[in-house]
This record gives structure tokens, sequence and C-alpha cells, in this order.
């Protein structure tokens, strides 16, 4: 299939007291339709901005973000609204982002009036329709957020993106807040979801455990760059670069035959600041393969198996 999002050289700095955060920095990849893409990393290595940016809630400092072959960064209030109606954003705290004064209905609603989509008996219907998609039901419109339980809460969240049908959803840690046995029902609802009505997903999140069963490719990130990115499948298998291994390390494995063979990582200090990285590969002040070129240049994401990309001295041969 064909390549619905294409995000290239992507940076977006912000101008702080005590210097340049270069939050996004330099950040490629692309998402074919129907496809997902997982985006991983700790808090504050600059997914959530990156999301941020393609949906335009930032202006991007560099780079282009190209949609349905149409660059969309620095697009005309006309242009803006018009790929408003494609993408939608799902929030990691359905409570924050859900008015805790209007009712469920109206939450959902929202979009449809927004865009105009429908009125009156029609709009009520599309309602009802949704709130069944994600797995609630009619009665629920006339209810309040407070009244639901987090998972059903990032239903709401889900039918409220799903009102105006749309292409493409960034999913900004849609399961972090939720218990693990919610978690799961949250992702077969994304994936239904994406079957039924061919959806592209960006999915952003900050550990490597949910992020396999939904994602075809996935891209791991740490202060600002894309450290590896390939197919899913191939991450698990064959984790290269030594941020990914540290972060698949904690994810635990149904066989305890490959658990045991999978040794623990613990990664030695914090994430540094993104105002002062380290020179060079930012990853090197926590990884135990660092090198003398590491501290002196910054590793290139390069091709190092079919679809393997990895930025790392390691493999920069
Ligand atoms: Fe570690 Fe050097 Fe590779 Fe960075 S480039 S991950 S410091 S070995
Ligand atoms: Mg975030």
């Amino acid at each position: 299939s064909k390549v619905l999002l294409e995000v290239k050289n992507l940076k977006k700095y912000f101008y702080v007291k005590g210097g340049v955060l270069k939050a996004v920095d330099d950040v490629s990849f692309a998402i074919k339709k129907g496809e997902t893409l997982g985006l991983v990393g700790e808090s504050g290595c600059g997914k959530s901005t990156t999301g941020r940016t393609i949906i335009g809630l930032y202006e991007p400092t560099a780079g282009e973000i190209v949609f349905d072959g149409e660059k969309v960064d620095h697009l005309s209030y006309e242009g803006r609204k018009k790929f408003a109606r494609r993408v939608q954003m799902i929030f990691q705290d359905p409570y924050a982002s859900l008015n805790p004064r209007m009712t469920v209905g109206d939450i959902i609603g929202e979009g449809i009036d927004i865009h105009g989509l429908y009125t009156g008996k029609e709009r009520m219907e599309r309602i009802y329709e949704l709130l069944e998609m994600v797995g609630l039901n009619r009665e629920h419109a006339n209810r309040f957020p407070h009244e639901f339980s987090g998972g059903q809460r990032q239903r709401i969240g889900i039918a409220r993106a799903m009102a105006i049908e749309p292409e493409f959803i960034i999913a900004d840690e849609p399961i972090s807040a939720l218990d693990v046995s919610i978690q799961a029902q949250i992702v077969n609802l994304l994936m239904n979801l994406q079957e039924e009505k061919g959806l592209t997903y960006l999915f952003i999140a900050h550990d490597l455990s949910m992020v396999r069963h939904i994602s075809d490719n996935v891209a791991v990130m740490y202060l600002g760059t894309i450290v590896e990115m390939t197919s899913s499948a191939e991450l698990y298998a064959n984790p290269l670069h030594p941020y990914t291994q540290a972060l698949l390390s904690a994810v635990p494995i149904p066989d305890p035959k490959v658990q045991k063979k999978r040794e623990r990582i613990i990664l030695e200090g914090d994430v540094p600041s993104p105002i002062n990285p380290p020179s060079g590969c930012k990853f090197r002040t926590r990884c135990k393969y660092a090198m003398d070129i590491c501290k002196e240049q910054a590793p290139p994401l390069k091709e190092v198996a079919s679809g393997h990309f990895v930025a790392c001295h390691l493999f920069n041969k």
C-alpha cells in the first residue's frame, strides 16, 4: 500500500531559559496507509512533541510533513481545516481531555457539530453508533465523564476521535494510565477499528510491551532522535541499539526460556537534560559500550540490514 504520512527531517526546537530545547531533532519516518508505527521512548524524548507537531499544534522549526502527497506544515486556515477533518488525536489521560461538565453525548458530538456533519436525530443516531462502536451503549450518552472508569473514559476518547471518520490517528500514550488488564482491551479495540475502517496509526508509548501487538513498525526515540527503526517482528527478535536492548529487557516475555536468555539491563542514571545533551551520541552517558568516537561524532541512522535502521557506532562500519 502507499505511504499516507511522511515526516522528513523534522525539527522542533523550543527557546527556553538556559538555552535551546531540541525536543525533536531531525526525525524522519513514513507510515503506509492502514499500518501502525509505534513511537517509543522514555518521557521527555520528544515523541509527544513529534505527534503534536504533525497534527499542527506546534509549527515545525524545520523539516517537512507530507500527508497523502500534500505538504501539511505551515498550512493556510482553509488547508488546516481540511487536514483537521482527516486526522485525530487520542490522549494519555482521557479524564483531563474530557470536559467534566459536558455529557458524553455532547463530547462525542462536538466534532460532528464543528464539521457540520449531522444535526438533530441523525446526529443522535451517529452518537449512539459511535458509543456502540467502542463497546459502550446508548444509555451512556446522557452521563458525565466522572461516572466512568479509566478504561471506559478512554473508550469515550476514542469515540470522540472516530466521530469525524478520520483516516489517521495519533494516539499519545493511550494506555499508559490504565491497568494492565484494561490496556489489552483498549489495544484490541484500536486494532479492530483499524481493520474495520482502514485507519493508519502513530502509536506513542513509553515502553515496548503493548506496542508489539499493534505496530507494524517501531521507531525508538532517545533525546529527540530516532536511534532504531524497523519492523515490529525484527525489533523484538533482533534489537541492535543498546538503548533498545535495555528497553526490551524490561518487557516480560511469556516464554521463560527466552526470558532467561534475555538478561535484564538496568539503565544507569537519568535521561540527560535535552537542553544540554551529551556531545556525539546522546546515549553515551548511559551506554556500557561507549567508545571514544561516541563522544566526538553523532552516529547517523543507517540501514544495517534490509529495513533495519540503527544509529550507533557499533554498526556504523
Ligand atoms: Fe553506545 Fe556509542 Fe552506540 Fe551510542 S554510538 S549507543 S555510545 S556504542
Ligand atoms: Mg508524552
